[in-house]
C-alpha cells in the first residue's frame, strides 16, 4: 500500500466527517509502502494492513501468517460469457487500448479484476483494487507479480469504493454493473466507445 495511495481513501467508519487528514501509520513500512501494520484515521479508527492488503473490514482476522495460497486457476482463467480462449488476445488488445487511453495516473477498480490483472501488460498507471474477498485480492497479487506489474497495484478489502471526496480519483467497473465513472463491459451491440471486437462481442466503455 503505497503511502500516497492511502490519502485517496476514505475511512469507512467516517461516513460524515471529511477525513482528508493524514492517517497515522504504524508497523512495517518505508517511504513508499506499508507491508504489515495499521493505519489510523483522524477519528481514531484503526485498520490493519496485512501483506500489503489494507483491510477496511471490521472483522479481519488477527495478525497471523498466511497459509500458502492455492491459486484457483479456474477463477483466474474464468472468461466472461460469450468469450473463449481463442478470443483472449483480442480481449488483451482491447484492454490495452482502454488503459492507454486513460489520462490520469491512478484509478479505483472493482468488478472482475482477476481477468483484468491476468491480461494487463506493462503500464505506468496505478490501480487500487477494491474487493470484499481477501482471497481474490491475494490471487490478484500473485497474478500481477507473475506478470511483472505488481508495483502498479494496491489492494483494499472492502465491498465497494471508499474514496476521499477531496480526491478526484476515477472509479472503473470491470465487467460488472457497479456504480462507477467508467464502465468496461462486453456488449452484443456496438455502443458507447468501442475498444475492440472480442469474438462475437464488443468491448465497450460506457
Ligand atoms: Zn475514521
Amino acid at each position: 500500500m503505497k503511502l500516497e495511495i492511502i490519502n485517496l481513501l476514505r475511512c469507512p467508519r467516517c461516513e460524515k466527517a471529511d477525513p482528508r487528514g493524514k492517517y497515522q501509520i504504524m508497523g512495517d513500512y518505508n517511504n513508499e509502502k506499508i507491508f504489515d501494520g495499521h493505519i489510523t484515521c483522524d477519528s481514531g479508527h484503526s485498520w490493519q494492513v496485512r501483506d500489503e492488503i489494507l483491510r477496511f473490514h471490521e472483522e479481519s482476522e488477527p495478525l497471523e501468517l498466511y497459509d500458502q495460497l492455492e491459486i484457483d486457476e479456474s477463477l483466474v482463467s474464468k472468461l466472461p460469457d460469450g468469450v473463449d480462449e481463442s478470443d483472449l488476445n483480442d480481449l488483451r488488445v482491447a484492454l490495452k487500448r482502454f488503459i492507454d487511453g486513460l489520462d490520469r495516473d491512478a484509478y479505483a477498480v472493482s468488478g472482475t479484476m482477476l481477468l483484468f490483472s491476468k491480461l494487463l501488460g506493462h503500464t505506468d498507471k496505478l490501480f487500487v483494487m477494491f474487493s470484499p474477498d481477501e482471497n481474490e485480492l491475494r490471487m490478484i497479487q500473485e497474478v500481477t507479480a507473475k506478470n511483472g506489474v505488481y508495483d502498479n497495484f494496491y489492494f483494499v478489502r472492502h465491498d465497494g469504493f471508499v474514496l476521499n471526496p477531496a480526491t478526484s480519483i476515477t472509479r472503473i467497473s470491470l465487467f460488472n454493473n457497479e456504480e462507477a465513472d467508467l464502465r468496461v463491459y462486453l456488449s452484443d451491440v456496438e455502443q458507447g466507445t468501442v475498444l475492440g471486437k472480442v469474438g462475437s462481442k464488443f468491448l465497450v466503455l460506457g
